[in-house]
């Protein structure tokens, strides 16, 4: 029987997009997206939804009270579902005094034990969140010990990994160009393949969906997340030669992604990546490696993220010392505090770490992002892995709604998000009211440098020496 009602576990970033699409686009499914936050359950039935992200409220406004349900009632959603999407959150555990780096799966086994409980008939089980490969085993391991004494209650288990980027989530999901799903090669594994092939059909042509057994589709999405990261990185190293030599990162970028084998995309040079998947997925890679004892691979990757972390040291230090080695009480602005343009999501965005540099620097910090909440940004730079003294960082902040208000009077200006809005600012305006010399670092690449340094400003961006 073709699938009637979903039901998806964890109303996130992933989640809440990724169904309201599937609502839109199958009206005859019932799709109820659950959380165990009343909170984020209010927001998502509200007008202003959790999360940002372009197009979304106009899906939801479509679908909700519809076909498209928010609630905290678990139970009965997983009861009723033929097909249960796990979307839950799979953060970086640390363990062995913070040396040791791996996914931790508490919220999927906490999912996969309320589906064993209160499941009564048979469904499709599917991980939407990102898991080590062989995490489908440990969920039909859970599934099945725990309703043994339900013989008629049967499940599949497929991994239909998420590609979406935040910011570009709707246009992601309604025009993907893959959709992986991965099961069991069985008569059950197949079928159950291709029931949820025949949803996202509704709107994607099969070619564009790919099938294969289940622990390739899991390792495929790290694999993918790893090499995206691993472009970012590869031309980042790039951008320390280039600034030493003389040469233009973003011309090497471009004579480099003209080759066809190559291609132009993640090829573009800034103070680093964050978000919520590229590190963890690929210290998720790392830990894997070395448990299958490849420590040479787990080395490998784990540069990926080393030199992450150095663009960013390298970007702040870089401010520190253009501003005579000393930023102490120096007024200073971060543009820009999500970790790319388009989200109000913050979470390992690089602005965290510039931030918190100049702040034990003694910098008097001012931030402004068009989307990100002040109290996310507090929080961020409060929060005890980032500072010991938190009445300090409350102290040195000021978080503006305004970026002219933000700017006036500050010694230098730190891009760290690509908004649009920055690259149309008045900056003859912002330079008449900041102290003088007036500076502009540019860690995402997006400005008139040409047209800032006409102004006044002395600007400095990654992998390029501009000349006063
Ligand atoms: P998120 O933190 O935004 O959302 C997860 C939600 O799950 C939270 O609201 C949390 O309350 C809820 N939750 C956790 N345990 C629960 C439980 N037992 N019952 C009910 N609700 C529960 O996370 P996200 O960004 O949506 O990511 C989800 C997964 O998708 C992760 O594995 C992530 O790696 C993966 N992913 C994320 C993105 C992205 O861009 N954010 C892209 C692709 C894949």
């Amino acid at each position: 029987m073709p699938i009637q009602k979903i039901c998806c576990i964890g109303a996130g970033y992933v989640g809440g997009p990724t169904c309201s699409v599937i609502a839109l686009k199958c009206p005859d499914i019932k799709v109820t997206v659950v959380d165990k936050s009343q909170e984020r359950i209010d927001q998502w039935n509200s007008e202003k939804l959790p999360i940002y992200e372009p197009g979304l409220y106009d899906v939801v406004k479509q679908r909700r009270g519809e076909n498209l349900f928010f609630s905290t009632d678990i139970d009965n959603a997983i009861k009723e579902a033929d097909l249960i999407f796990i979307s839950v959150n799979t953060p970086t555990k640390t363990f062995g005094n913070g040396k040791g780096r791996a996914a931790d799966l508490k919220y999927v086994e906490s999912a996969a034990r309320m589906i064993a409980e209160v499941a009564n008939s048979s469904k499709i089980v599917v991980e939407k969140s990102t898991v080590p490969v062989r995490a489908a085993e440990s969920i039909s391991n859970i599934l099945t010990a725990n309703t043994f004494n339900k013989p008629n209650v049967k499940f599949q288990i497929l991994s239909n990994p998420e590609f979406l980027a935040e910011g570009t989530a709707i246009n992601d999901l309604l025009y993907a160009d893959r959709v992986l799903i991965g099961g069991e090669d069985s008569a059950e594994g197949h079928a159950a393949i291709e029931e949820l092939c025949k949803v996202y059909e509704r709107w994607l042509p099969r070619k564009n969906i790919l099938t294969t057994n289940t622990w390739s589709s899991e390792l495929s999405k790290l694999a993918a997340n790893a090499f995206l990261a691993q472009r970012i990185s590869s031309i980042n190293s790039l951008s320390a030669v280039c600034e030493t030599t003389g040469a233009d990162v973003s011309e090497v970028a471009r004579a480099v992604g003209w080759d066809s084998r190559i291609g132009p995309k993640f090829l573009q040079a800034s103070i680093g990546f964050g978000g919520s998947c590229f590190k963890k997925d690929i210290l998720n890679l790392v830990y894997i490696c070395e448990g299958l004892n490849l420590p040479e691979v787990a080395a490998y990757w784990q540069q990926v993220i080393d030199m992450n972390d150095y663009q960013k040291s390298r970007f702040s230090a870089k401010v520190i010392e253009s501003l005579f080695n000393t930023v102490t009480d120096k007024r200073i602005t971060l543009l820009g505090f999500a970790f790319k343009k388009d989200t109000g999501d913050t979470r390992e965005s690089p602005a965290i770490d510039v931030a918190k540099t100049l702040l034990d620097e003694g910098a008097k910090l001012h931030v402004y992002d068009p989307k990100v909440e002040h109290s996310q940004i507090l929080e961020d730079l409060t929060h005890p892995q980032v500072t010991e003294e938190p009445e300090h960082v409350r102290k040195s902040l000021t978080i503006h709604s305004d970026p002219y208000e933000a700017t006036a009077g500050t010694h230098a200006i730190v891009l760290c998000t690509e908004w649009d809005e920055f690259v149309s600012l008045d900056y003859q305006r912002i330079y008449e009211g900041m102290m003088k010399p007036a500076y502009v670092f540019d860690g995402r690449k997006i400005l008139d440098h040409q047209k800032l340094q006409s102004i006044g400003f002395i600007v400095q961006t990654i992998g390029k020496r501009l000349s006063r």
